[in-house]
Parts: C-alpha cells; sequence; structure tokens
C-alpha cells in the first residue's frame, strides 16, 4: 500500500496542474428556460437544416480540409478580408487558447480586467503565462492608462462579459497604438448586438487581433466555430502554433453549415434585431422592478438588486426552472447575468421574477 501511494507521488509531481474553467450548466431537462450560457434562443438559418440533410455522409471518411476554405471564403468575402488575415479554430475558446499560446511568451505580465470572461486567467494559468488584472472603474469602465504600462501582452473583450459594457473604437485603438512591442487582442464575441468592431484596424496596427464567434449571435455554439482576423504576420504565426498542434482542427460539417450560416445575411439581421428588442424591452422591465446595471451591448444584461441578494434571487429562479448564471466572486458576488432569451422566455422571467420580490427573500 505504502509504496503504491509513494509511486504515485512521484509522478503527481510532474503533471500539469490547472484550475479549469467552469462553464454554466446545460441541463438535461429541456423544460428548464435556459437563460445561463449566453446561446441565441432563436434557431440557426433555416438554409443549415436543408444543407445539414443532404451533406454526403460518406465524406465523413476523410480528413477535412485543413484550412477550412469553403468557411474561410464566405468569411472574407463577408469582412472583405484576405485569407491571409484569417484564422478559423474549434469556437473561439480554442481560437483564443491558441493565440495565447502563440503571442504570451516575453515572460512579462499580461493584463485584462478585473472582470472578464473567467477563461483568460485559466489559459494563462494552463500555459504558465504571468498576468495582472487590471480594475475596472466603479462603473465597469476600462481605465485605459492601465494598459499602457510594460506588459507581455493585452486581452479585452469588447462588450466586455458579463458587464455588457461597450467600449469605444477610439480608447481601444489608443491602447494598441500605445503597445506596438505586445499583440493585443479584442475578444468580439458580442459585438454584433450593437457594438462598433475593431476589425477596420486591422490593416494599420500589425499587433492587433479581432476574435469572433459564430456561438452566440449566429446562433451555433453547437457547431463550435470561432475565428480571428488581424495581420498576415500575426495570422501566420498563429497558422504555425495551430499545424504544430493538431491540423484537423474544424470538422468537415462545421465548414460547410458555417459558410451557409454566412450566406443568409437577411436572416442573420432579422435574428439580432429580435434579440436587440427584446433586451431593450427587459432592461425597461427590470428597471421598473429597481434592479440596476450597466447599459449592455451584449445580448445579456448584468443586473444586481439593492434590496435582495443575487444568490437569493438565482436559486429562487433555479427551483422555479429559469436558470440564469452567478459568480460568488468579489466585486460582482450581488449580480446575475441574465440571457436575452425570446420574449415568452423573458415574460415567464420577469413574472417570476415580481412573485421572487413580493416575498423578498432575505
Ligand atoms: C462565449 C464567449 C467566448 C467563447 O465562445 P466559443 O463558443 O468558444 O466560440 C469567448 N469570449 C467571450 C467573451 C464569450 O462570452
Amino acid at each position: 500500500m505504502r509504496k503504491e501511494n509513494n509511486d504515485r507521488m512521484g509522478w503527481e509531481e510532474n503533471v500539469r496542474k490547472v484550475t479549469p474553467y467552469v462553464p454554466g450548466e446545460q441541463p438535461e431537462n429541456k423544460k428548464v428556460i435556459k437563460l445561463n450560457t449566453n446561446e441565441c434562443p432563436y434557431p440557426p438559418a433555416p438554409g443549415i437544416r436543408k444543407l445539414a440533410g443532404s451533406i454526403d455522409y460518406s465524406r465523413l471518411r476523410l480528413y477535412p480540409d485543413t484550412e477550412a476554405k469553403r468557411l474561410s471564403e464566405a468569411l472574407c468575402g463577408y469582412y472583405h478580408i484576405m485569407p491571409e488575415q484569417l484564422f478559423t479554430g474549434i469556437g473561439s475558446d480554442d481560437v483564443l487558447a491558441m493565440s495565447f499560446l502563440t503571442f504570451f511568451n516575453s515572460g512579462k505580465p499580461v493584463l485584462f480586467p478585473d472582470i472578464t470572461y473567467s477563461f483568460y486567467d485559466v489559459w494563462a494559468g494552463l500555459f504558465r503565462i504571468p498576468y495582472q488584472q487590471k480594475k475596472l472603474d466603479e462603473k465597469f469602465r476600462i481605465v485605459k492608462e492601465d494598459y499602457m504600462t510594460e506588459n507581455g501582452g493585452i486581452v479585452i473583450p469588447n462588450p466586455n462579459a458579463p458587464t455588457g459594457v461597450l467600449e469605444g473604437v477610439d480608447v481601444l485603438e489608443e491602447i494598441v497604438a500605445a503597445n506596438p512591442g505586445s499583440v493585443v487582442i479584442i475578444d468580439e464575441a458580442y459585438v454584433d448586438f450593437g457594438g462598433e468592431s475593431c476589425l477596420k484596424l486591422i490593416d494599420r496596427y500589425e499587433n492587433l487581433l479581432v476574435v469572433r464567434t459564430f456561438s452566440k449571435s449566429r446562433a451555433m455554439a453547437g457547431l463550435r466555430i470561432g475565428f480571428a482576423m488581424g495581420s498576415p504576420k500575426l495570422i501566420h504565426y498563429l497558422k504555425d502554433a495551430k499545424f504544430s498542434f493538431n491540423s484537423y482542427t474544424m470538422n468537415m460539417l462545421s465548414v460547410e453549415l458555417g459558410a451557409e450560416a454566412v450566406r443568409d445575411e437577411k436572416y442573420f439581421q432579422d435574428t439580432i434585431k429580435k434579440i436587440v428588442a427584446t433586451r431593450e424591452r427587459v432592461k425597461k422591465e427590470l428597471l421598473g422592478m429597481g434592479f440596476v446595471f450597466p447599459d449592455s451591448k451584449g445580448n445579456f444584461i448584468f443586473a444586481a438588486h439593492p434590496e435582495v441578494p443575487a444568490k437569493k434571487i438565482f436559486e429562487e429562479l433555479k427551483v422555479r426552472g429559469i436558470y440564469v448564471r452567478y459568480w460568488e466572486k468579489p466585486r460582482i458576488d450581488n449580480y446575475l447575468r441574465i440571457t436575452v432569451g425570446t420574449d415568452e422566455e423573458m415574460d415567464i422571467l420577469i413574472n417570476n421574477l415580481r412573485s421572487i420580490m413580493k416575498n423578498k427573500p432575505e
């Protein structure tokens, strides 16, 4: 017994120990109103269903195209960029992780906000990259001067998650311009819901990488499609790292169906319009109930109630079959992140919040 234990101690010392990211729950019960992971409440474009049904299944025995050409062509056409400026991956999580691995090797700390996407510090931990979290101001805004000190790289989501706060492209450009010695990543997972993109800056700044995903605005979280746009030099280094890891990252179905999603511009715009209209309506309802929140430009609202603890509301909603997201973390432990669902789902949420507020749990 004792020896076995010692052996395990031996190898365990050399394990890469990490604290993994904790994703929002994916309940099996389909009746749950799921407002906890910022998925799109509407299905993907109708053409995808048709195409999915007509794909020749015998092609699945072949390896997929390493360059994800069909998807790349669609994206390059849509965003008016050259193929040398585009990198695709398995969701933006894959693209971001690969970017951390590729660009953050100076040994100097990488900078990102203290309240932000909780995967950044996990990747930094996984890759042994030192980092510093810069405190957002009391309105959850970025203090740009914080990002003008010596650093090994910068990551900023715009709009930020989970706050929904959007920064202007002018502020982000100042940060990019002030840091020619490091790569600046702007994570635009939610920019389609009303933000201005930094994409127009990639021709001017070699050190800027703009990262996007199909998981939120394009309703395809299940297919895992993400991409990055930047200077040909950045993209080249990113591809070298990726092809040293796994050459076949994007599967055949994601490539084909993702390309089809890009083709249906009208469906895309209509879906976004619906979500934005619902978001604005829900903001008014929440204000009426006494909730406070920073103005969100994402498909979610980060709300607190001055009288009822967020944790209580979170638990009460869960009992009632409505899942939202809650973090027991400093500065945000009285906030709930509520994904914007369909109008019907949000009406049920609002009714339940009203009934919870009436009883005012302590
Ligand atoms: C959802 C999200 C991602 C990851 O999306 P993928 O599904 O991996 O494409 C990345 N960044 C932020 C800020 C997100 O909220």
